[in-house]
C-alpha cells in the first residue's frame, strides 16, 4: 500500500467526525482535547495505516484535514 501522511488543522475542526468515520483504514479518532472553539479535533491513532488517499479531506466540510501521499525515492519500493 502507498504510504501517506495526514495533516490536521486543529483550529478549523468542528468535530463532525466524518474524517474518522470515512477513513478506510481507521487512522483517526476524535481526541479528548478541545480546540479554541470547544470542539474535539481528530488525532492520529494509526499513522502507519495512512495511505494518503485524502478521503478525509474530501469529506471534511471545514477544510480542516487532508492527506498527502509520500512519493517514493527512486529505487525504493
Ligand atoms: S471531518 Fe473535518 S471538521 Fe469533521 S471531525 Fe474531521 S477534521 Fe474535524
Ligand atoms: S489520507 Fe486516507 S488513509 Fe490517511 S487519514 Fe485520510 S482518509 Fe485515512
Amino acid at each position: 500500500m502507498a504510504k501517506g501522511n495526514v495533516h490536521i488543522v486543529v483550529e478549523r475542526c468542528k468535530a463532525c467526525g466524518f474524517c474518522v468515520e470515512f477513513c478506510p483504514t481507521k487512522v483517526l479518532a476524535l481526541s479528548s482535547v478541545f480546540n479554541s472553539k470547544g470542539y474535539h479535533p481528530p488525532h492520529v491513532v494509526n499513522p502507519e495505516k495512512c495511505s494518503g488517499c485524502d478521503l478525509c479531506g474530501m469529506y471534511c466540510p471545514d477544510f480542516a484535514i487532508y492527506g498527502t501521499r509520500v512519493v517514493p525515492v527512486r529505487g525504493e519500493k
